[in-house]
């Protein structure tokens, strides 16, 4: 593969940034009053993006060779470089999106990077740029090790990593609605907009990247009602367009929340239970209860507490 596949989404910038231009133009001209775009949602966006851009550069310095080494010593067959094993490699990719998505919203760790991107409480083309330059640490690589092992070199995993996301830019979006048959196979923007809101029916559904097929295996799908409109954001507001704060305030809360919880399990809780048990901490912090007889309480039903979580 001779084009630098790590430079592919910003090869593709000038297609986002006429994407963004058209969204801006047509929905004021559509829709004036819903004010679906702001200045400063959006500049805060695009520094999230480019902030991510630069470390996602340094961290495949050190992503690749971990791959290179499940390629060379534990890889189980060999693929020729063709139009069949590209398709054996966005589909094996795509699914494993699907997992890595799915734990993104279920475990805190994983949640604490995942959730700059559902921070705003706008949705449009931009919103698609709201990334975490934290992913690497959170250890999204570790999900495409698989791929390795299943004979993918590791240039070949960068790229269809990259084709993958950069395919989601265009589902962030309120300019288009509801696309036919291909709401039964690809995520599509009516898909996407029901993942990003946190109305009850809603939250925690539609993990798609590239196909719906697996939310729809796996019983996380959930259909666009024009009647209950999505509201877009996480339960636990984030008031701010610094993107300094967007992406380190769950950092800075998870560890806030680890050294004051007393014992190893609730310790454990705070980095890896769903993000819901945390909202419901510090929803019962807010208040006012006693720390130790809330948590005794947790304790007691801890498995109601996972099992049927209130959702971030
Ligand atoms: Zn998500
Ligand atoms: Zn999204």
């Amino acid at each position: 593969m001779q084009f630098d596949a790590e430079l592919l989404l910003l090869a593709m910038a000038p297609v986002f940034l006429a994407c963004i231009g058209w969204e801006a133009w047509h929905l004021r001209r559509t829709r004036p009053d819903a004010q679906l775009y702001s200045w400063r949602d959006t500049l805060c966006n695009a520094a999230l993006a480019l902030m991510q851009q630069a470390a996602d550069k340094l961290a495949w310095l050190a992503i690749i060779p971990v791959y290179a080494f499940f390629y060379d010593h534990y890889r189980v067959t060999t693929w020729q470089a063709n139009w069949v094993s590209f398709v054996v490699l966005f589909i094996a990719q795509d699914l494993l999106y699907y997992v890595f998505h799915r734990c993104s919203h279920r475990v805190r760790w994983l949640w604490a990077a995942h959730v700059v991107h559902h921070s705003s409480e706008r949705m449009n083309f931009s919103t698609a740029f709201r990334q975490s330059l934290m992913y690497p640490v959170a250890g999204m690589w570790l999900f495409w090790i698989p791929l390795a092992v299943f004979g993918f070199p590791p240039k070949q995993i960068v790229a269809i990593v990259l084709i993958n996301l950069g395919f989601q830019f265009f589902v962030h979006t309120q300019a288009i609605g509801k696309l036919g048959w291909l709401e039964y196979v690809f995520n599509t923007p009516s898909i996407h907009r029901v993942h990003h809101a946190r109305n009850e029916r809603y939250i925690d559904r539609n993990y798609a990247g590239v196909l719906v097929i697996w939310d729809r295996l796996f019983g996380s799908y959930v259909e666009e009602d024009p009647h209950d409109a999505p509201v877009y954001g996480i339960v636990e507001p984030l008031h701010t367009y610094n993107p300094l704060k967007a992406t380190f305030h769950e950092w800075t809360s998870m560890a806030a929340d680890f050294a004051s919880l007393r014992g190893w399990r609730n310790k454990w809780r705070a980095l890896f239970a769903p993000p819901a048990w945390a909202a419901d901490y510090h929803a019962r912090r807010a208040a006012g209860s006693n720390a130790s007889s809330r948590m005794a309480d947790v304790e007691e039903n801890h498995t109601t507490a996972f099992e049927t979580p209130r959702r971030p």
